[in-house]
């Protein structure tokens, strides 16, 4: 039996392949519900979530994974080994179709800082076993090795991006949005969307969503570490605001898709009850803390904005300069400086979706209004409240524009006056294809943007008391299989000291 559940854990995301073995002894089993993986994330001192969903034809068209409306008993076990000799924690979830038959185990009384490991068993089935980690107490600093990534597009390349991350053994993930795409089939990808339409509705974002969790390699990070995660965008519709949809197509009820994409989303994610949806609202941001090392401040840019100040897309707009316009809401921009004025850790991180420091795209004074760029005055009252607060370790991370970018947060972009953060932007998983190393972003108009590759990978960091190390991880091409991963640029930041250094 040991060798049988080694090699399943070797084997990660080839799930069925280690399910054919272990049914072959059960007459009486049921059709493998383990398809889509399994995950663990929201690590505390103490605990974490553990996560899957039983979907023996996880892409049925009627979102129900091929489920009956009848609850099912899953068994989990977690243990200080990853041969299950000593177990920590075990006890039964039950799995109803309300909620797709996911599973979201949330556990208490395990010891901090360490390793465990985890495994699920329904339906005559043993899942793969993944790996999960406890935070460290307050009051220590251990290194912290962490990942983050963002937009990961089916279609556009194959997930070996994720599947490095796994190899890295990190401590912690993070995914910062777009970790699904809504639109339909294309043509021009190297796999196809399922469903082939845009979708909208409860059962095509559970199909949508189940297609992307069968990726072995996308299976083989969720099993590596705990993940803590933020949505963009994609999970619901490109460059929506709010309750304000981007475009009418297709049509319905907006607010009904938003609660059909964020249901399905919680789904499919390793949160916490706390995060449930509850109609068409969804209380995503939230702060987990890293022992006496770091404070993760994970943000939502999307469900409480304003719309887009004069439209989409990257243009001259006074308006965006409107005080009264707000990415976060009021709420959550009191709630960020409110927890940053703690000081729980060394180091203020901020998980969220668009780009944070000021980027011009013309002489002119264009910039994206997508972005925090759209939003300068609530840009300014966070990063001029965390400076006024004393913070001085305060990193920014942030995804969704598919390309790697480093900057320096400035008190005052205009004038370049005086450095008060550092901002770190992952490039894609995938999205957008293969990249060009010799493409240059990189402009005048932004002399504190200091770094610029269009090329997939994610972000390491290892993070100390005393600085941070980052290392921008790519790939030369994700349309072909199994690339290697490098490292094309290192930065250090150190504690107390904003801004990127040489290493
Ligand atoms: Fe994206
Ligand atoms: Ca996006």
């Amino acid at each position: 039996m040991t060798r049988l559940q080694r090699r399943t854990f070797l084997i990660g995301g080839l799930a069925s392949a280690g399910a054919t073995i272990l049914s072959a002894s059960s007459a009486s089993a049921a059709l493998y519900p383990f398809t889509l993986g399994v995950a663990s994330g929201e690590p505390s001192a103490d605990g974490f979530v553990l996560w899957t969903r039983l979907a023996p034809s996880p892409l049925n068209a009627d979102g129900l994974g091929g489920m009956s409306s009848a609850n099912v008993a899953v068994e989990w076990q977690v243990s200080t080994d990853r041969y299950f000799t000593t177990l920590a924690a075990s006890g039964t979830f039950t799995a109803t179709q309300s909620w797709g038959h996911s599973v979201h185990v949330e556990l208490t009384g395990l010891l901090p800082g360490r390793e465990y490991w985890y495994r699920f068993r329904a339906m005559g089935h043993i899942s793969p076993v993944g790996r999960a980690r406890t935070a460290p107490a307050v009051g220590t600093s251990p290194s912290l090795t962490m990942l983050f990534a963002s937009c990961s597009h089916y279609e556009a390349g194959y997930f070996t991006a994720y599947r490095r991350m796994a190899e890295e053994n990190p401590d912690l993930i993070l995914h910062l949005g777009d970790y699904i795409y809504e639109g339909g089939a294309g043509s021009t990808g190297v796999r196809t969307h399922q469903p082939s339409t845009e979708i909208s509705n409860l059962a095509s974002y559970r199909v949508r969503h189940a297609l992307y969790k069968r990726d072995p390699d996308l299976q083989a990070a969720h099993a590596a570490a705990p993940w803590l995660v933020v949505w963009d965008d994609h999970e619901v519709e490109n460059n929506y605001a709010g309750l304000i949809r981007n475009d009418t197509s297709p049509a319905g009820d907006f607010t009904a898709r938003r609660a059909a994409a964020y249901k399905a989303y919680y789904e499919h994610m390793p949160l916490r009850a706390a995060q449930a949806p509850s109609g068409a609202n969804l209380q995503l941001y939230r702060r987990l803390r890293w022992g006496s090392l770091a404070t993760f401040h994970m943000l939502d840019t999307r469900q409480y904005r304003d719309d887009q100040a004069c439209g989409d897309g990257t243009k001259l707009c006074p308006a965006a300069d409107d005080p009264a316009r707000t990415l976060t809401g009021a709420t959550q921009e009191s709630w960020l400086l409110n927890g940053m004025s703690q000081k729980l850790g060394t180091w203020d991180i901020l998980g969220q979706q668009v780009f944070f420091a000021q980027r011009l795209a013309a002489a002119d004074g264009s910039k994206s209004m997508d972005s925090w760029d759209g939003y300068t005055a609530n840009r300014g009252r966070i990063q001029n409240g965390w400076d006024a607060q004393g913070n001085r370790s305060t990193v920014v991370l942030t995804g969704d524009v598919h390309r790697s970018w480093a900057s320096n947060l400035m008190q005052n972009y205009g004038t370049q006056n005086r450095i008060i953060g550092t901002e770190l932007v992952t490039t894609s998983i995938t999205s957008g294809g293969d990249g060009n190393a010799t493409d240059n972003g990189l402009s005048n108009l932004n002399p504190h943007v200091k770094f610029y590759k269009n090329l997939r990978g994610y972000v390491r960091t290892v993070t100390t008391p005393t600085q941070m190390t980052v290392d921008f991880r790519a790939l030369d091409r994700v349309t072909v299989r199994d690339y290697p991963v490098k490292t094309i640029k290192s930065y250090v930041i150190q504690a107390g000291n904003p801004g990127l250094q040489t290493p």
